[in-house]
């Protein structure tokens, strides 16, 4: 997919993830459990993203983590298969949202609740199809700030009327605000004002579902404080980047991100060779 089609997809929308080079062949589904919930990675696009978009990483740190000055970079939403009905977390760009979830044997008309993470275009670009919701019977779950935040986003979820629901996130160190039975909503702002992550937990599993966290996990894991061009509030994004990560870390939580190259999911742990670094194991089933 071309720049231009994003924009038009994306459009009135700020911010697009914008990638550079050709599609990569990568399986447009990864499928894991967290205790009783099925948990879905659903691909949107995995490509190469450009060293352009980082702000804070010196020349050093690009040279040792991304030699070739490309990084893995993808775009996904994810889907939750629980036994009150499917939940989905974002919705990409909508391009092959559908088709992905249909291969897991879910439909648009089955999701019971969407939880959005930000309202950047590739995140909420699937909210309508044709201008009616893409998901009729879903309630739709968005942080208050960035309802308020966002004209573009509200213009989309004014198309869903009454089953908009305008969440108060919860901080991270009281564990979140629980919105559904065993999912937590904790502010993470700073990308966006009002950037939320979601905290799935089941039979005492748990997967943090982290949306914009990472746009860069190449350098972003060992080197917390970089942010991107399209964080809103630098300083505010590496904050909640540096305190995600380390709660994920101490508490022995996966986390999941919609920018995170295949299967986008992983363990979280200490780098112990780059003090206040972080590494990532990806998941393998
Ligand atoms: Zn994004």
């Amino acid at each position: 997919m071309k720049f231009e089609v994003l924009a038009s997809v994306a459009a009135a929308m700020t911010f697009a993830l914008a990638m550079v080079g050709p599609a990569l062949a990568a399986d447009d589904v990864f499928r894991t459990t967290v205790g009783d919930l099925k948990v879905s990675m659903l691909s949107e696009a995995q490509r190469e993203g450009g060293i352009d978009i980082l702000i804070g990483a010196s020349d050093q740190d690009v040279k040792k983590f991304i030699p070739s000055g490309k990084y893995l970079n993808a775009v996904a939403a994810y889907l939750v298969q629980s036994p009150e009905g499917a939940i989905l977390i974002d919705t990409g760009y909508g391009t092959n949202l559908e088709s992905n979830m249909r291969a897991v044997g879910v439909s648009p008309g089955d999701v019971r609740h969407l939880l959005i993470t930000h309202s950047h275009g590739d995140h909420i670009g699937g909210l309508l199809n044709d201008g009616r919701p893409a998901f009729p019977n879903a309630d739709v779950y968005v942080a208050k700030l960035e309802y308020e935040w966002s004209s573009a986003m509200r213009e989309s979820l004014d198309k869903y009327g009454q089953s908009v629901k305008i969440i108060a996130p919860g901080e991270l160190t009281d564990g979140g605000a629980e919105i559904l039975p065993g999912i937590r909503a904790i502010a993470a702002y700073g990308h966006t004002p009002g950037h939320t992550v979601y905290l799935l937990e089941s039979k005492g599993e748990r997967l943090l579902i982290w949306g914009d966290l990472t746009h860069a996990m190449a350098i972003q894991m060992p080197r917390p404080g970089v942010t991107v061009r399209y964080d809103f509030d630098t300083e505010q994004a590496a904050a909640s980047r540096k305190s995600v990560l380390e709660y994920l870390s101490r508490n022995g939580i996966p986390a999941a991100g919609m920018h995170v190259p295949y299967p986008g999911i992983g363990k979280i742990a200490p780098d112990l060779e780059n003090p206040g670094g972080y590494s990532f194991e990806p998941l393998t089933k």
